[in-house]
């Protein structure tokens, strides 16, 4: 007998005949003497719609009011799900955010979890009630609503088994798994079937966007097994746990592709101290999250200085970033906002060399040019333009065999 998180994502919960195999799938688990609570995501498609409602209705829509609507998605699906159940005869109960005590800042529309009581949901466990709660949302110390970020719900999912200290948290998606990169780009992909958080949290960085990565820090931290797994089959999906012995040491583990950033160059900067801070203290301020930072050396007391940011607070980014370069007396700002980066992963490039030189030779085979490079550790990423993004994955994915034999 155990304690599970289930959570289902977008098209898992499309429409109400994949809610009813949702609703079956719970009721399975629950039949076999667990406990299970439910987090759902909005049906696939419905955050999007009211996004774009939103942008109908306002220039630039309040993001407290963003948040009262894009809960509502999550609302939908949870009632439903809930209402199914109880036609099954099982004893369900749906929850919203606040009132599964998930408390968070008050950062709308981005929020972060700070902690969840999770008395309530203890006392339905304790009634043998399945609960379902609605992922992606929270509410702030004042009791307004927030969201946690596009794809909050698995960070609510995780966030939630680590409270009630579930034995695992399941992730079901469209996907059977966590492959060595996004098997709808590269159909030689291989599914992995152990990964270390440490991994996941590079991946999911960099674009993976199978998991939020904070639901990844989230499980590292309080050490919650995550299984990603398929909600239309039964296969055994990907476990993501703490590094362990058993795990394949490849060089690189996975490639990741990320198109949700832009690019911003403030040109011929005064080469000075304390001019990187006024070029991103103003941008922090906004709460904007700068990626990439990369300053070339000119000569002549000059510097170049660009970076990415999500293309979300591109116009933001670009107008505080004109007042700074008119500040400090930057030559001019330039632009791309149609940029992709590819990266690849693997903690096994700490005792490797070379691994840069076979990335940018397999790009440059396919004469893929190379914008911009940055690295860590365990992970190197090139900006390439975005029409590149696809073939880029491949190339890379080939190059650091990690083709599946057969596809
Ligand atoms: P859900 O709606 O269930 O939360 P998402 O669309 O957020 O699902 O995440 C699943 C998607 O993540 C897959 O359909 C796949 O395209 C994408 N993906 C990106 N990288 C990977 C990867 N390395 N392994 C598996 N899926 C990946
Ligand atoms: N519905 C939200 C989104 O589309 C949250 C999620 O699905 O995880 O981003
Ligand atoms: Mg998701």
């Amino acid at each position: 007998m155990g304690l599970y998180v289930q959570k289902f994502g977008g098209t898992s919960v499309a429409n109400v005949k994949r809610i009813r195999n949702v609703a079956a799938r719970v009721a399975r688990t629950f039949d076999q003497g667990n406990d299970v609570v439910v987090v759902l995501s909005a049906m696939a498609g419905v955050t999007d719609g009211l996004i774009e409602l939103a942008n109908s209705a306002s220039a630039a829509p309040d993001r407290r009011e963003m948040d009262v609507l894009l809960a509502t998605g999550e609302q939908t699906t949870v009632a439903l799900l809930a209402m199914m159940l109880r036609d099954m005869n099982y004893p369900a109960t749906s929850l919203l955010g606040f009132q599964a005590e998930i408390l968070t800042n008050d950062q709308a529309c981005n929020a972060r979890i700070i902690s969840i009581g999770a008395d309530r949901i203890r006392a339905l466990l304790e009634k043998r009630h399945i609960v379902v709660v609605a992922g992606f949302q929270g509410c702030d110390q004042n009791g307004n609503i927030t969201t946690l970020g596009r794809g909050g719900s698995d960070t609510s999912a995780v966030a939630i088994a680590a409270a009630i200290q579930a034995d695992s948290c399941e992730i079901y998606t469209d996907v059977d798994g966590i492959y060595t990169t996004d098997p709808n780009i590269c159909d030689r992909a291989r599914k992995i079937k152990r990964i270390s958080y440490d991994e996941m949290l590079e991946l999911s960085s960099l674009g993976a966007k199978v998991l939020q990565i904070r639901s990844v820090e989230f499980a590292k931290k309080y050490n919650v097994p995550v299984h990603v797994r398929s909600s239309f089959s039964e296969e055994e999906g990907t476990m993501v746990v703490q590094e362990d012995m058993d795990m394949e040491r490849l060089v690189v583990s996975g490639v990741t592709c990320n198109k949700n950033e832009a690019r911003i160059t403030l040109k011929r900067v005064p080469d000075q101290p304390g001019v990187a801070a006024k070029i991103f203290t103003p941008i922090a301020d906004a709460n904007i999250q700068v990626d990439m930072i990369i300053q070339n050396f000119r000569s002549g007391g000059e510097t170049d200085v660009t970076f990415t940011v999500p293309r979300a607070n591109f116009n933001q980014a670009l107008e505080i970033s004109k007042k700074t370069a008119d500040a400090i007396g930057a030559a001019e700002v330039t632009t791309a906002e149609h940029i992709a980066k590819v990266s690849v992963v693997g903690v096994g490039m700490k005792n490797h060399s070379g691994v840069a030189a076979r990335m940018f030779g397999a790009l440059a085979a396919e004469n893929i040019n190379i914008r911009l490079i940055s690295t860590s550790e365990i992970r190197i990423s090139c900006v390439v333009e975005e029409k590149y993004a696809e073939l880029a994955v491949r190339v890379l994915h080939s190059a650091f065999n990690l083709d599946q034999e057969s596809a």
